[in-house]
Formats: C-alpha cells, structure tokens, sequence
C-alpha cells in the first residue's frame, strides 16, 4: 500500500466566507499530494454540510461538479461538530485507507497533512494533530481550555493535551470507532479508547481565516460539560462522598450535643432536633450516592462500548500462510508450525 486512498473530511456550519478559500487550499495540497506520489490519484476531499442555513451547500455542490476530488455530504439538519464530524468519516471510510479531519476554518496547518500520511505509511494507526503554543488563543479561551484539559485528567478521562478535532485515523481505526454506538459523541475521548498504535504531530495554530467561531461560550461550557459526563461518573461519586462525611460529622456533633444536654447548657428539646437533622442529612446523601452509583452502572451499561478491539490476530496469519504454503510447496507446511 504505497499509495494510500486520502479522504480529507471537513465538518462546515455556516463557512460561506471562508469555503472558497478552503477548497482552494486544500485541493492545491491534495494535488500536490497526489503528483509526489504521496497519496493515491483516487484521494479526496469530503466536505460536510452541518445543515447550514447560508451557501456553504451551494459552494460544495458548485466545486464537487468542478472538480473529481471534491465531494459533498449534505446532513439533513444541523447535529453538532462532533456528529458531522462522525457523519464525515464513516462515509469516507469506506472507500479510503485513511482519513483525515480538519475544520473548515483553516485554523489547523494544512502543510501537516504530509505528515500525517508519512506517519500513516510508518504503521501508525492514529495520528493526532497537536499545537504547540496557544498564541492565537484569546488569553480566556487559553485559560478556559487549560481548565478543562486539567479537570478532565483529575476525572480520570484521557485526552490528548492541546488536540483538537485534526487528526488522521486508519480505516480499521474508523472501524472500531463504529462501535462505540453512544449518542453522546466526545470524539476526543473516545479515539483514544480505541487503542492501536498512534503518534503525535505539532504544529502551530492560526488564527480563524474569515467568519465568527461556531463555538460561543455557551456551546463551549456545553460540549466541556457532554465531555465530563460522557466520560465520567467522578461526580455521582462525590455525591456518596460528600455524604460519608456529613454522616461522620454527625456522629461527632450528635456526641457533643449530647454531652452538652448531660453538662445541662440547652434548651429542651434541641439536643434530639439537632443531632438528627444532622444524621438524616448524612444519611440520605449517602443513600443518593448509592443510587448515584447504580445509576452510574446503568449508564456506562447503555453506552454499549466494545470491550476490546483486536490488533493483531495471529490465527488468522497462520491460516494464511498454511494456505499460501500449501499452494507452493505442495502441502508440506510443517516448518511453519
Ligand atoms: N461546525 C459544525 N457544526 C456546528 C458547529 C461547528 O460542523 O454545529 C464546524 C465548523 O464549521 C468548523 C468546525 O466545526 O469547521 C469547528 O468550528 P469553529 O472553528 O467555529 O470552532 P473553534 O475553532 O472556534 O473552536
Ligand atoms: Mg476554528
């Protein structure tokens, strides 16, 4: 496989300002691509249309006439990045050996993607695009992301730090990534669940070419929230937590406030009032933590997550070369076994 099938899938909501310019660059890097015998003639760009209320479908389908190497995939309704995104590289899987995903924005390097594929060529399964600095960044959106990247890994969620949605991933990659059937789709979570061997590139992040990010605060405080619940049932379990030590701390106080009614300092009364809001408090947020945890069962249950993916099977690769050693050695396979 020297000359790989490339599908370049591009997630686009509303880009009629930035679309042109775009596809000109992309499709300048893909032929170069395709000339220096880097990917094979047959590679592509797939843009997919999030819906979009503006021209973003009109310049697609415009250029997909145009040009061989452009194609459109036009979503019903506008889903979100992360499903377009999805919508976008199961599509381009089936007919490619590697995919690779990029906004439409030109905030990510395009000059990387020969990286990409060189590590690809390499045996890498999975090659994550990684920034090197936050310069561009607005010194909130610097802070807000660090925080997240931050709290994420104090929830137990592994995320590569600084990586957004550019990256490349194999066909068998995209294959296993079917199987994580969740409707609550955190890409960055979950690639790099999927395993098989990956490797990092870094490269610097521009600033938005043309047009408003799709991504307001709102939607950012969102899909950081859809990360940690996707992800995680640390919270249900600081609920339980929380519980255990208003349950001790009961138990001292009620001990005080006994002692007290016995020195004889409290009104009437008050002794037994108090120690049991304290008691009853304890008890019933451990009793939601319980739940919380069965709760949590039944949730990482419904996800219906592939327990394990398999890289390399060597039964089948004995069973070939039997075969293949039947067909030229007329039968006698015992030195392989
Ligand atoms: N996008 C999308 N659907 C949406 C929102 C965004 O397909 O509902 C696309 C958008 O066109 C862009 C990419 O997702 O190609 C990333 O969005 P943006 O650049 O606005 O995010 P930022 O870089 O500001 O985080
Ligand atoms: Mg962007």
């Amino acid at each position: 496989m020297s000359y790989p099938i490339l599908t370049i899938v591009v997630p686009c909501y509303n880009e009629e300002e930035v679309l042109p310019e775009t596809i000109t660059v992309l499709i300048e890097e893909l032929n170069e691509l395709i000339e220096k015998t880097v990917v094979s003639e047959d590679s592509r760009i797939l843009f997919v249309d999030d819906g979009s209320k503006d021209r973003t479908w009109s310049i697609v389908y415009k250029n997909s006439l145009e040009n061989r190497n452009v194609h459109g995939l036009k979503l019903a309704r506008n889903v979100g990045h992360q499903n377009a995104l999805l919508a976008g590289l199961i599509t381009a899987c089936k007919t490619s050996d590697c995919v690779i995903s990029i906004d439409a924005d030109l905030q990510d390097d395009v000059c990387v993607i020969r990286d990409f594929v060189k590590k690809f060529k390499e045996g890498f399964d999975i090659v994550y695009g990684v920034r090197k600095k936050r310069d561009t960044d607005k010194l909130f959106k610097k802070a807000t992301a660090i925080g997240f990247y931050k709290i994420m890994q104090k929830l137990g969620v592994n995320l590569i730090y600084n990586h957004a949605d550019f990256r490349l991933m194999s066909k068998r990659a995209i294959q296993e990534l079917e199987k994580f059937e969740e409707v609550n789709l955190f890409l960055r979570g979950i690639v790099p669940l999927i395993g098989f061997s990956s490797t990092s590139v870094h490269y610097d992040r521009k600033e938005r070419f043309a047009g408003d990010t799709k991504y307001p605060l709102k939607k950012m405080l969102s899909f950081a929230f859809e990360g940690i619940t996707s992800f995680s049932i640390t919270p249900i379990r600081f609920v339980m937590l929380v519980g255990i030590l208003s349950f001790i701390t009961s138990l001292l106080f009620g001990t005080y406030f006994i002692t007290l009614k016995f020195l004889g300092e409290t009104q009437t009364g008050w002794t037994s009032l108090i120690t049991s809001i304290w008691l009853i408090g304890g008890l019933q947020l451990i009793a939601i933590g319980l739940i919380g945890e069965y709760i949590g069962k039944v949730y990482k249950e419904s996800k219906r997550r592939p327990r394990y993916s398999i890289d390399i099977n060597t039964l089948n690769l004995t069973q070939q070369l039997i075969e293949r050693n039947l067909e030229t050695n007329g039968g006698d396979h015992r030195e392989l076994l």
